[in-house]
């Protein structure tokens, strides 16, 4: 039912042979489902060379005929989204019907950049001069080097995939070791829609390691990761000494606004569903609740029977409502964010413990009284935790937003124009969604501000950050 677990190095699948290897586990049963290789220091060369051969002939190929390619990895990823979310949702917890979503996600994410890929214009510039020509192209930057998390086996490797692709440059992915499956899924995809050898290559192993490896190589000359502040500080450290452009989509912690104006009924039934899909291991998930005083009680109340009513079990049983946490690391810092709360006055509304006797489950959790300087109102929360806490003024609450050094996503629930401009413009993130979550499409820019990272995935933006700018003056 899972899958089998490989590298992809120049169009060819490499098993575990003599390679390292670790095990993959279902964190809905703590139980082994396979084992992965790990690449060599060979392998890893292999694939440098391989993608840099690659460069050539794959950036010379028309974004036309790129575009088929990408368009038919998309539609076989449909074809399969039954099978490619089963072993998602084994692999990383998350219901199923939200595992096929992913999916259909990454097939729609990879028809975007296809699309776009054939529209990396240049422009002509009229000269000072009779006679000159100015001239500005956008060139693929050349092998990309990628990393991705543990929280989207799908979706956060298609960004880069299909980004990277399209804009014709070839690419080495590290995927992440805990979830592999989904990504060796998207690769196969590719491979079977006719993406040549070289073209995209997936590796695994210990990550600092391979990255280590890849990063300084003169080879790579883009990086783009996606995962925790400290190692995305720590990877741009890297790609600044050899001058490579890099994109970091990092942590966030954001802020939810909730004014008098807003139904907190409807508001608190909107952003509870969005807080505890992937059990709230969500780089934009909802994690600091601020609650105009009027509606606080209400809003809370509405909150907590949400949470209260989410079933927990397996992803891939019909009734599941809330998956395992990814990994036990989460549960210990699930407790430590509680144990935190408590000792600091807060009221736990409702949840607060580990859930059931296998796997790595804890409770949808609501957490209100519970002063800013906390532990849970200042550390990216990456699990089902929901701190509520009451505001006055729409100054103070703005304040309040921008304090932390994240800058990622943030979300505001008012019946107020002028509310609803003073958020936009006020709040210092990447994405603000006002009466909405919709701050995710592949049509628009992803990304993050301040300690969040920098560049963006998705709409135009996605592609740019695979192009070189070129000008070319001619007399
Ligand atoms: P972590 O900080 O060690 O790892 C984060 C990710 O980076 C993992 O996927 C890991 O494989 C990778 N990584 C770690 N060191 C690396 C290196 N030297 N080179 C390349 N890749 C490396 O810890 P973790 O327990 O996996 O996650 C903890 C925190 O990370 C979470 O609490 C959350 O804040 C953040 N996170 C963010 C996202 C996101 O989408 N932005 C995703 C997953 C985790």
């Amino acid at each position: 039912m899972y899958t089998d677990l490989k590298l992809y190095i120049d169009g060819q699948w490499l098993g575990a042979d003599n390679r390292k290897s670790e095990d993959v586990i279902n964190p809905a049963t703590g139980k082994v489902l396979a084992k992965l290789p790990h690449a060599s220091k060979a392998d890893l060369d292999a694939a440098l060379a391989a993608a840099d051969k690659a460069f050539g002939p794959w950036s010379r190929t028309s974004a036309y005929d790129r575009s088929n390619l990408l368009r038919k990895a998309a539609m076989l990823m449909r074809e399969r989204a039954d099978h490619i979310a089963r072993v998602q949702t084994q692999e990383q917890g998350k219901p199923f019907p939200e595992s096929r979503i992913e999916v259909m996600t990454s097939a729609d994410i990879t028809d975007w950049y296809a699309e776009e890929g054939r529209r990396a214009y240049g422009r002509i510039v009229p000269g000072r001069m009779k006679g000159t020509r100015q001239i500005v192209v956008q060139e693929p930057i050349g092998v990309a080097a990628a990393f991705t998390p543990w929280n989207f086996p799908t979706l956060t490797p298609i960004r880069k995939i299909a980004g990277a692709l399209a804009a014709g440059c070839t690419l080495i992915i590290k995927a992440s070791e805990e979830v592999p499956g989904g990504c060796v899924e998207l690769v196969k995809c590719f491979a079977d829609a006719g993406v040549p050898a070289g073209v995209l290559n997936l590796v695994f192993g210990v990550p600092a390691e391979v990255s280590e490896h890849i990063i300084p190589s003169p080879i790579i000359k883009k990086v783009s990761f996606t995962g925790s502040v400290p190692v995305g500080k720590h990877l741009a450290a890297m790609a600044a000494r050899g001058m490579k452009r890099a994109t970091m989509e990092l942590g966030g912690h954001s802020p939810v606004l909730v004014f008098d104006d807003a139904d907190p009924i409807k508001a608190a039934d909107t952003i509870a569903a969005f807080k505890y899909r992937n059990a709230g291991q969500v780089c934009i998930s909802p994690t600091r609740f601020y609650v105009q005083e009027k509606n606080y009680a209400k809003f809370v109340e509405r909150f907590v029977e949400y949470a209260k009513g989410l079933t927990l079990g397996d992803g891939l049983e019909k009734e599941t409502k809330m998956g395992p946490l990814a990994n036990p690391r989460r549960l210990d810092a699930m407790e430590s964010f509680v144990n935190d709360a408590k000792a600091r006055g807060g009221k736990i509304a409702t949840g607060g413990n580990r859930h059931g006797n296998q796997g790595f489950f804890f409770e949808p959790t609501v957490i209100t009284d519970i002063p800013d300087d906390s532990k849970i109102m200042t550390e990216e929360p990456f699990g089902p935790l929901a701190p509520i806490v009451p505001f006055k003024t729409l100054d103070e609450v703005i304040e309040r937003a921008n304090s932390l050094p994240f800058g990622l996503a943030s979300y505001a629930f008012t019946t107020s124009t002028a509310t609803a401009n003073a958020v936009g413009d006020g709040i210092q993130a990447g994405m603000v969604g006002i009466n909405s979550v919709a701050v995710s499409t592949p049509e628009t820019p992803f990304g993050g501000v301040k300690d969040s990272g920098y560049g963006s995935e998705g709409g135009i933006e996605g592609l740019q950050a695979y192009l070189n700018t070129k000008f070319i003056s001619q007399a």
